[in-house]
C-alpha cells in the first residue's frame, strides 16, 4: 500500500484550474521530488497533502486514511517551509518544543525528542540562541528539527533551500539526504531546481501547467525522457 496516494486530484481557485487529474503513489520510506517551473502547481499540491488547501476533486490518502476532510493537525505530517517560519522570540530549543507542547505532550518526551533532534542536526551548541543569532543553514536545521520532533509519518518540504547561497545549498542537500537515510521517513520534496531533484530523489515527478509530464527514477528520466519538455527541463543546468 502507498504511504501517500494522490488519486485524480484537481484544484481550482475560483474558475481557474491549476491542477488537473494528478495521480502519484508514494511508497513508505520513499523520497519523492516534485519538480517543475514556477507556477506549475507544486506548492498547491503539497499544501493539499498538508491540509492547507481544500481539494477540488479526487482523493488524497495518507496511510490507510483518506484525509480530504481532515485538518492539518490530524494528518500525521510535518511541513518545512522555504522561509523557515521560526518564532523570533523563542529560542532554538523552544522553537523545536513548541508544537509538542501545544499537543500537551509529556515534558519528559518533549525534552527527549528535542535532544534527539538536536543531536542528529548538530544543534546542541545553539539551543539557547534566538533565530536572529543563527546563520541561514542553522535556521534551516531548526526548521527541520521542528518537523523531526513531531515524529510524523510524512515530511513535506517546500523549496527549503531556496533562500540559501549556492555553497550552503549543496551542503544542506547532503544533510537532508543523510537525515532521510537515517530516519527513513516518507518525504515529498518540492523544488524548481532540477539538480536538487536529480541528486536527492528516489522518484521524480515532473510537472508542467498543473499536470504530470513524467514520473520515474532520476536516471530513467535522464535516459528516457517522455517528451521534449522533460528532456529540456531535466537535461538543462539550473
Ligand atoms: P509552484 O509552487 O509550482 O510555483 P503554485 O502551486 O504556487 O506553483 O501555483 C500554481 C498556480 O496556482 C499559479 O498559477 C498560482 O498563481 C495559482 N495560485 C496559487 N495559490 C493561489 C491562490 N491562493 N489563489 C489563486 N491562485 C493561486
Ligand atoms: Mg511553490
Amino acid at each position: 500500500m502507498a504511504q501517500v496516494a494522490i488519486s485524480n486530484v484537481a484544484k481550482a481557485f475560483g474558475t481557474v484550474k491549476v491542477l488537473h487529474d494528478v495521480s502519484v503513489d508514494i511508497a513508505d520510506g520513499q523520497f519523492v521530488v516534485l519538480v517543475g517551473p514556477s507556477g506549475c502547481g507544486k506548492s498547491t499540491l503539497l499544501r493539499m497533502v498538508a491540509g492547507l488547501e481544500t481539494i477540488s476533486g479526487g482523493t488524497i490518502a495518507i496511510g490507510d486514511r483518506v484525509v480530504n476532510h481532515l485538518p492539518p493537525a490530524k494528518r500525521d505530517i510535518a511541513m518545512v517551509f522555504q522561509n523557515y517560519a521560526l518564532y523570533p522570540h523563542k529560542t532554538v530549543e523552544q522553537n523545536m518544543a513548541f508544537a509538542l507542547k501545544l499537543r500537551k505532550t509529556d515534558p519528559a518526551v518533549v525534552s527527549e525528542r528535542v535532544k534527539h533532534a538536536a543531536d542528529i542536526l548538530d544543534l546542541n551548541p545553539y539551543l539557547k540562541r534566538y533565530p536572529r543569532q543563527l546563520s541561514g543553514g542553522q535556521r534551516q536545521r531548526v526548521a527541520m528539527g521542528r518537523a523531526i520532533v513531531r515524529n510524523p509519518q510524512v515530511f513535506l518540504f517546500d523549496e527549503p533551500l531556496s533562500n540559501l547561497d549556492a555553497k550552503l545549498r549543496v551542503q544542506m542537500r547532503a544533510e537532508i539526504k543523510e537525515l532521510h537515510q537515517r530516519l527513513k521517513t516518507t518525504t515529498i520534496y518540492v523544488t524548481h531546481d532540477q539538480i536538487e531533484a536529480m541528486t536527492m530523489a528516489d522518484k521524480i515527478v515532473v510537472m508542467r501547467d498543473g499536470r504530470i509530464e513524467q514520473v520515474g527514477a532520476p536516471l530513467e528520466l535522464f535516459d528516457r525522457p517522455a517528451n521534449l519538455f522533460v528532456a529540456g527541463f531535466i537535461g538543462s543546468p539550473s
